[in-house]
């Protein structure tokens, strides 16, 4: 096991909305609180059973759903006071997506806990777009959960936004864009709508008047470069920070680096072996786990590796591997810089902003043997 890979981070899936948004595929019900003391202690007790073979520190901790929020903040803390009793926290980022409709949310008791990462739900900050998204949310309730969280003590708060949507104009993504740098959040991760399959932004998709390719790329790139003008700095392919704010947790998953997920529809990496629990509630009670082959070889860890704006360093990929990156995959590198979609150096190659825009072809290419 590479040494990067003697911690490991643990992802705790919270599978409860309020209602489901139109547009939204994660797994989550929209139960009620009778449910959320067994679901815990379902959790609780997979953690337990988890912490008799896994003997690794974790030093991240990501409470994602679903609308973690939802079950307040008493439960969340039992949820991680559960798991530093079961394993060896080592100076954790501790991450809690939060909604802010929640006006009631108890950030300060997250902060006493050990908490240290907000993620909200911003997508907007445009009521009439939130609207049309379905979002339980207003612009005002954003603005003073955002405070409410900095005033609790929390100085690494990041906040999502979503690209491409109904009725969303450049003015009005800029007004987006501001509204993170105004309120000084430490991150932005910024998304593209994708249309799901099966929810009910799919079925009304030639109603919603949404942007084609070629629009949609340039509202990319223009959010890239705005939101880059307010000082964060691009590190993942939707993903912007301030320096050292980057989300340690999701830097796992791109560096294939390994984690455990617990909860409905929570994929694990553990051991050099994938894994994960079927989307429903069900088979997470009855611990039906479904195995996903192996993971973690150097085609994996490119794949995950050209998301990052750094892409594939020599360095990094010398220590994990113990070899040099094959001549090949420098070599289809670049073949693609002549299309402006690839940089390379001597110490490695990543891909530029236009390359991002249709990352999963050029990574492709890169990957070809033959
Ligand atoms: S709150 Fe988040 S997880 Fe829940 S339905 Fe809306 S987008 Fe999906």
């Amino acid at each position: 096991m590479p040494a990067s890979q003697n911690t490991v981070g643990i992802y705790i899936h919270i599978p409860f909305c309020e209602r489901k948004c139109p547009y939204c595929d994660f797994y989550s019900a929209t139960s009620d609180e009778s449910e959320f003391d067994r679901y815990i202690a379902a959790v609780c007790s997979r953690m337990e059973t988890y912490a008799q073979t896994i003997q690794r520190k974790v030093d991240t901790l990501y409470f994602g759903g679903g609308t973690p929020s939802i079950i307040g903040a008493k439960r969340l803390c039992t949820l991680k006071n559960a798991v530093s009793s079961c394993f060896h926290l080592d100076s954790p980022e501790i991450t809690v997506e939060v909604n802010p409709a929640k006006n009631d949310f108890d950030f300060e008791l997250l902060r006493k806990n050990g908490f240290n990462r907000i993620s909200i739900g911003l997508q907007s900050a445009n009521d009439n777009e939130l609207q049309l998204l379905g979002r339980l949310h207003s612009v005002s309730q954003a603005d003073i959960g955002i405070q409410k969280a900095q005033a609790a003590g929390f100085d690494n708060i990041s906040l999502d936004l979503m690209l491409c949507t109904p009725q969303q104009t450049k003015d009005s993504l800029l007004r987006s864009i501001a509204f993170c740098a105004e309120h000084h959040v430490q991150h932005i991760s910024a998304y593209i709508l994708k249309l799901e399959e099966g929810t009910p932004y799919w079925q009304n998709r030639t109603k919603l008047h949404l942007p084609d390719d070629d629009e949609q790329a340039e509202v990319y790139l223009f959010a890239c470069e705005q939101i880059e003008n307010y000082g964060y700095k691009q590190y993942e392919i939707s993903n912007f920070s301030q320096k050292n704010r980057q989300s340690r947790h999701n830097l796992k998953y791109w560096h294939d680096e390994e984690y455990l997920g617990i909860g409905p529809s929570a994929h694990s990496f553990l051991n050099g072996k994938r894994f994960y629990y079927g989307r429903s509630f069900d088979d997470f009670y009855a611990d039906t786990i479904t195995a996903d082959g192996t993971g973690g070889d150097t085609e994996e860890y490119l794949m995950l590796g050209l998301r990052l704006s750094e892409g594939i360093r020599s360095e990094r990929f010398k220590k994990r591997f113990g070899f040099d990156i094959p001549d090949i995959y420098f070599q289809n590198a670049e073949k693609m810089k002549k299309y402006g979609l690839v940089k390379t150096d001597q110490n490695g190659f990543q891909l530029t902003r236009s390359g991002f825009l249709v990352s999963n072809a050029v990574i492709a290419e890169i990957l070809k043997n033959d």
